[in-house]
């Protein structure tokens, strides 16, 4: 985990200071604000079952870059 401060005015501080995890809320919004982007999954054909593989995470078939390990894999 890394630490980020944020600034909050008087009243947003005090729903903040009564929420049970704070921290945990902020994950959650900042992942649903990443816009959903399908992986480009790169085909190797050498292998036999032609299967999609994604080159970063090794998924089979598209998925979205918030369910691959690498979101560097967007484009
Ligand atoms: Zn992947």
């Amino acid at each position: 985990m890394r630490n980020k401060s944020i600034s909050l005015c008087d009243k947003s501080f005090e729903v903040a200071k009564r929420m049970p995890n704070f921290s945990g809320w902020i994950r959650k919004q900042l992942l649903a604000y990443q816009p959903k982007v399908e992986v480009k999954v790169e085909v190797n054909k050498r292998h036999t079952n032609k299967h999609n593989v994604c080159k970063n995470c090794g998924a089979i078939g598209q998925h979205w870059t918030l369910d691959c390990p690498t979101l560097g894999a967007v484009e």
